[in-house]
């Protein structure tokens, strides 16, 4: 019998699983709380569990742990990435940020990805597969470890396509925010998408109180569908159709991100574009240089993202500009990892 991933359990699950195995309801609860309260590393941390059931966790459990491969300190930002080794030898990245209001984590929700984004280094190697609830758990586990900072922000926006791996994200956020748990409200988590329209539906309906993020990049089909593929089948209108529902349904503001490149989206028509599709939206933009990669040659004069901005502004729509954080040690998602497996 194949041992099970115990982190990727709800407490409701671990509690099936025991009692239809002849143990105490409660006994799930201690357990989680070892797991996601202490987050030990080994079920031998347990004190309060038997000799016997420890036994019995050892041979049909295992907890699914992370390795450090690398870690970059940046000597610009208060920044810490992590390249972490997953069980199965695959690698993802994980982004520490220092803000004023606290420790803020970027964490990846795939191996790879599909979506193909021309400006990501994440799909360039392709898709390899979808992170489990404990791997997502995981990069948070180990990098309050590893710093010993408390993190009170989660996005995710590192490798991967969140609402392609919609199941194991939303499984992770019910562990993450249960309160046996971890116990983490999920207004501070952002679930970033390139736009996935049916899973963006699928989403408002739960209401989970977190921040969505759209990755827009364009405001005409021709140019999104260029670089963002994901655009010749849920394009611009159905895309922010899908938003209006989604803040009607939740009452919670979108955030869209546009990464400004140089003589592709950053003419002053695009940005009027853009201000007639948000019109009235209640979201919030936010424009980002590029983040050069090695294998495009994107650029962002921070000149062409005022400019932006500003056309942005006289049609009544406030963006701010985002900081770009760690160029010295390869930030852009998925950078570290194509180093890696290079
Ligand atoms: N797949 C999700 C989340 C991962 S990407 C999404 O598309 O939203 C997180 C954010 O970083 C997205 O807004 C993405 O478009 C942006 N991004 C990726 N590569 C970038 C680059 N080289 N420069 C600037 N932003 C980039």
């Amino acid at each position: 019998m194949d041992k099970r991933d115990i982190l990727s359990l709800s407490l409701a699950e671990l509690e099936e699983i025991l009692v239809s195995s002849g143990e105490k309801k409660f006994r799930a609860r201690q357990i989680y709380e070892w797991l996601h309260i202490k987050k030990v590393e080994s079920f031998d941390e347990m004190t309060n569990i038997s000799a016997t059931l420890l036994t019995k966790l050892n041979e049909e459990f295992y907890i699914n742990l992370l390795n450090i491969s690398r870690k970059l300190e940046s000597t610009v930002d208060n920044i810490v990435k992590y390249l972490y080794r997953l069980s199965d030898g695959n690698y993802i990245e994980t982004v520490l940020m220092e803000y004023n209001h606290g420790m803020s984590i970027c964490i990846s929700t795939q191996v790879g990805c599909k979506m193909g984004c021309t400006f990501c280094a994440s799909t360039i190697a392709g898709f390899v597969r979808n992170l489990e609830p404990s791997e997502m758990l995981q990069q948070i586990y180990s990098t309050e470890k590893d710093s010993g900072k408390k993190i009170s922000n989660i996005v995710l926006m590192g490798i991967g396509e969140p609402l392609d791996n919609f199941d194991n994200v939303i499984k992770f956020l019910q562990i993450l925010s249960s309160k046996e748990g971890s116990n983490m409200s999920l207004r501070h988590v952002t679930v970033s998408t390139c736009g996935l329209v049916p899973k963006i539906d699928k989403l408002s309906d739960l209401r989970l109180g977190l921040t969505l993020s759209v990755s827009l990049h364009a405001s005409n089909n021709k140019t999104r569908s260029e670089i963002m593929p994901v655009n010749r089948t849920y394009n611009i209108e159905e895309l922010i159709a899908a938003c209006r529902r989604y803040i009607k349904k939740t009452g919670r503001r979108i955030t869209f991100e546009y990464a400004v490149i140089d003589d592709v989206n950053s003419s002053n028509e695009e940005a009027f574009r853009l201000a007639e599709l948000l019109r009235g939206l209640n979201c919030h933009v936010n424009l980002i240089p590029v983040n050069a990669i090695k294998e495009r040659n994107y650029t962002s004069l921070i000149k062409n993202v005022h400019n932006f901005q500003n056309n942005l502004k006289n049609k009544g729509i406030n963006a701010t500009i985002r900081r770009t954080l760690g160029s010295d040690i390869n930030a852009a998602c998925g950078q570290l990892r194509r180093d890696e497996i290079k």
